[in-house]
This record gives C-alpha cells, sequence and structure tokens, in this order.
C-alpha cells in the first residue's frame, strides 16, 4: 500500500528499469519510465503489457515535469551521480534509489548479497545453486542479470544478490542479512571519480549493517579487511588458519567453523571449478550458505557438482592438442592474472587487449612473463599493451585485427592452451562481453568441425 498513488519516475528502461514499473504499477503506483533511447513498443509484449497497466512512457529526454513531479526515483545503476539528471534531481530534493533498495525495503526474507571487484556472479550463482540444490528457493539476481523484484515477487526463501558499487551507492540504507565482499582491485574509477570513490561506494553496505547481521570478509585483502560493521565479521582466507569462527583451508581441504565448531569439507580440487581465484569465491560462499542454516553435508555435496559459469574461465574445445578456454568476463587485469595462474606452470598463449581501461599494467606484465608463452593482441589497448609487455622485456607479443585472426595464430602457434582473458572491456569491438566470448566460441567450434569433419 506505501507506494499506491505515488508518483514514480524510473530512469532507464532496461530489464530491472522495466521489473521495477511492474512491481510497483501492480501495488498501485502512478509510474513513468524516462528513457533516452527510443523504444520499440510495437515488438516488445513487456512495454506493451505496462502501458496497459497505465504505466506513462517519456523519450528522448528526462524532462523536468517528470523529475520535479516525481515522490520517488529509482535509477538505472548505468546513470553517473554527477549526471545532469542526477543534478536536477538533488535540486528537487528528490530520494533517488535503486531497484536494489525497494527490494530491501520490501522483502520479508534474508538476503544474501555480494559485492567485490572480481567473482561476484560466480560466488552469486554458487550460493544460489547450494541453496537450491537443497531444496530453498533462492534465485540469483540482481547485477548478475536477473532483476530482484521479479523474483521478490515469486516468494523466494532467499534472495541471493549480487551488487555492483554502482548499485550500493543508490541503495542508502540497504543492509542484507550476510553480505560478502570478495576483493577490491581498481575499477570503475571514472564513474565513482577515483579508487577512494570506490573504496567509498562499498564500504557503505558494510557500514549499513546491524547487530544480528554477518559480514564475511576476505582478510587477505587488506582494503576489505579495514572494513567498518556492526555485523558480526566472519572472516575468510586462502592463506592463513583462522582461529575464530571464519572460513579457511586445512591442507588442500575447504574448512570452516562456525560456533566453535570445525568442519572440514572435501578438497577443492574434487570441485568442478578451478583456479586459486575460485577458492576464494568458495570459501566466501559456503560461510554464506553456513551461517544461513545450511548443514555441512548439503553444502559439500552441492558445492561439489557446480560448474562454471558461461564466460569465465570456460573450457570450449580441444582441436588437435590445443585447449580453448574462454574468459571473456576477464574485463580487467586483476581477474586476467587470476586466469594466468588457474593454469599453474602450464604455459599458455593469451588473446588479450578491448577497450583500455587505462590501469597500471605492471603486475599484468609481470604475470605474462610468468605463465604466457605467446600474446596476441586486440582491439584498442594492443599499442599500449604492446609497448608496456615490451618496456617489461616481454617480446613474444603478435597484434591481430580480428577475433579470428587472433584464434586461428593462437591455434597454429601451438605453444600452450589458448586463453581468452582480455583483461579489457568489449564495446570497441563487440555487444559486451558476452558478444565477445560467443564470437570467441563459435569461431573455435566452427574451426572444430573443420578439422573433425565426421563428428
Ligand atoms: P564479477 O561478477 O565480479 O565480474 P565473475 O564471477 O563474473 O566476477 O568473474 C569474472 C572474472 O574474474 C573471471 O573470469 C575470473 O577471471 C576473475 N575472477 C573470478 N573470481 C575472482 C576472484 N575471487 N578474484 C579475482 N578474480 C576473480
Amino acid at each position: 500500500m506505501f507506494y499506491s498513488g505515488r508518483n514514480v519516475t524510473i530512469l532507464g528502461a532496461g530489464r530491472s528499469g522495466l521489473a521495477t514499473a511492474l512491481y510497483l504499477a501492480k501495488r498501485g503506483a502512478q509510474v513513468t519510465i524516462s528513457e533516452l533511447s527510443t523504444l520499440a513498443f510495437d515488438k516488445d509484449p513487456v512495454l506493451a503489457d505496462l502501458k496497459t497497466r497505465g504505466v506513462k512512457f517519456e523519450t528522448g529526454a528526462h524532462s523536468e515535469e517528470t523529475i520535479a513531479g516525481a515522490d520517488l526515483i529509482v535509477t538505472s545503476p548505468g546513470i553517473k551521480p554527477d549526471a545532469e539528471v542526477m543534478v536536477r534531481a538533488r535540486k528537487h530534493n528528490k530520494e533517488v534509489v535503486s531497484d536494489i533498495e525497494i527490494a530491501y525495503r520490501e522483502a520479508k526474507v534474508p538476503i544474501i548479497a555480494i559485492t567485490g571487484t572480481n567473482g561476484k556472479s560466480t560466488t552469486c550463482a554458487l550460493i544460489s545453486h547450494i541453496l537450491t540444490e537443497a531444496g530453498r528457493k533462492a534465485p540469483a539476481c540482481g547485477n548478475i542479470g536477473v532483476p530482484i523484484l521479479a523474483e521478490l515477487e515469486k516468494n523466494p526463501d532467499f534472495l541471493v544478490v549480487e551488487v555492483s558499487s554502482y548499485q550500493i551507492t543508490y541503495s542508502p540504507t540497504f543492509a542484507p542479512q550476510v553480505s560478502i565482499w570478495l576483493n577490491m582491485t581498481p575499477d570503475h574509477l571514472d564513474w565513482h571519480g577515483g579508487m577512494n570513490g570506490y573504496i567509498e561506494a562499498k564500504r557503505q553496505l558494510f557500514a549499513n549493517q546491524k547487530p544480528g547481521q554477518f559480514a564475511v570478509l576476505n582478510i587477505d585483502d587488506p582494503i576489505v579487511a579495514d572494513t567498518k560493521t556492526q555485523a558480526t565479521v566472519f572472516p575468510f582466507s586462502v592463506s592463513s588458519a583462522i582461529s575464530t569462527d571464519g572460513a579457511y583451508l586445512v591442507g588442500d581441504k575447504l574448512a570452516y567453523r562456525l560456533k566453535g565448531a570445525e568442519q572440514l569439507l572435501c578438497r577443492f580440487g574434487e570441485l568442478k571449478i578451478i583456479g586459486q581465484h575460485n577458492v576464494e569465491n568458495v570459501l566466501s560462499a559456503i560461510s554464506a550458505c553456513a551461517l544461513v542454516g545450511m548443514p555441512v553435508k548439503d553444502i559439500e555435496k552441492h558445492v561439489k557438482s557446480f560448474t562454471a559459469l558461461e564466460h569465465r574461465l570456460e573450457y570450449v574445445a580441444d582441436i588437435e592438442g590445443v585447449a580453448y578456454y574462454n574468459d571473456s568476463k576477464a574485463t580487467n587485469t586483476a581477474s586476467a592474472i587470476k586466469a594466468l595462474e588457474a593454469f599453474g606452470d602450464e604455459k599458455v598463449v593469451l588473446i588479450a587487449g578491448g577497450r583500455d581501461k587505462g590501469t597500471d599494467l605492471g603486475e599484468f606484465v609481470d604475470s605474462i612473463k610468468k605463465h604466457v608463452s605467446n600474446v596476441i593482441l586486440i582491439g584498442e589497448a594492443k599499442d599500449r599493451f604492446e609497448e608496456a609487455l615490451k618496456a617489461g622485456g616481454f617480446t613474444k607479443c603478435h597484434k591481430v585485427d580480428s577475433m579470428e585472426a587472433a584464434v586461428e595464430l593462437g591455434g597454429r602457434l601451438r605453444q600452450g592452451a589458448v586463453l581468452l582473458s582480455p583483461a579489457c572491456a568489449s564495446f570497441d569491438m563487440f555487444k559486451d562481453y558476452e558478444d565477445r566470448g560467443r564470437v570467441f566460441k563459435d569461431i573455435v567450434r566452427t574451426r572444430l568441425k573443420i578439422k573433425t569433419p565426421s563428428s
């Protein structure tokens, strides 16, 4: 009833904007969706349905009337706080929130939130997998691409929410029952106006938490370890033993201690996901599941059956003894470094490049020198990457103009598995990282068919 008769303006007609409109219109709000691009009402049944429910649309601009007349504004996380429309909203003293904040205010079920620079989607999907396989209704939603309000309507037992720093910025009171902070490395600096803004955005989530809630923190990361919260801290570490409650490794066995009782699970090597970075993700996921009351036997059983998400160190195929991996989701150097480390002593041929994020390349170059036989560079970043590699003493660099050429050269070199882990955004050559990963996989699979025509 709270929204009944209230004027709500939604900025952005993306998937979550449309789900928010539906949720609020059903609860009696007067909803206006304001979107800068044009919308295809005749082709999209969701838009048509919203229209029949009385939702109004404005396209091409965020008009003064729509901003000034709103009781509440729900924004797409893509709109920066210093955008012109936000300046106007502040001038009119409007409350601007994300769909996550609305869901939090409405939800009566526990929320598990996952944030960090890298590993959010994997961890979110893993927690959802464990809880779902154990018979709970626990959808993965939020930044993972599933609108949270659409899931809230389906009466879940838990909401497992991936939250980006952008979404936290617009979620001023969001305080989940369990919040995970995986790690913190430079990314999105443009949006937040620098690293401090990025860190502060993440910190807000934990500052909002209350006694009785849990903050699952990676204490191997100095920024994360320094988190201030009133929640009970449940630390996890891949490198040190933890003597209090928390999650850690005993040899290569996954372990956690809750209320003083240690639980030993299977070895990490028994899981279907690889790479040291995934140990971090798994330790945080088992922590969250234990903290919401899952028995250790269920956690162990279902963590073992989880497989890698598409575009995250995803095995594609083997062609004439060369394995191909798609890690298109590695859109920054930190995540590409993790992918390289996952191959241990085995050298790979790395395909990297795309839209350059302009971050320092020092550690990336060091990791390449350790783990890579040849680098194949694509996209706008190729010259800066080549310069950095050469300056670091790595000379086996090849610049090509297309993904086809990169895959072809990778196969021809025969100097290790071919790994697409670009360390860059994709928008210079592709629609998004998913498009980039699928193009890569299609090329690999087409080559597989040509080389093994009878299969
Ligand atoms: P996010 O949703 O935060 O972008 P994903 O789970 O989609 O994270 O993983 C993106 C990429 O980041 C993966 O392809 C992998 O290379 C890398 N990655 C995953 N987990 C971690 C982690 N815990 N630490 C560092 N890098 C990671």
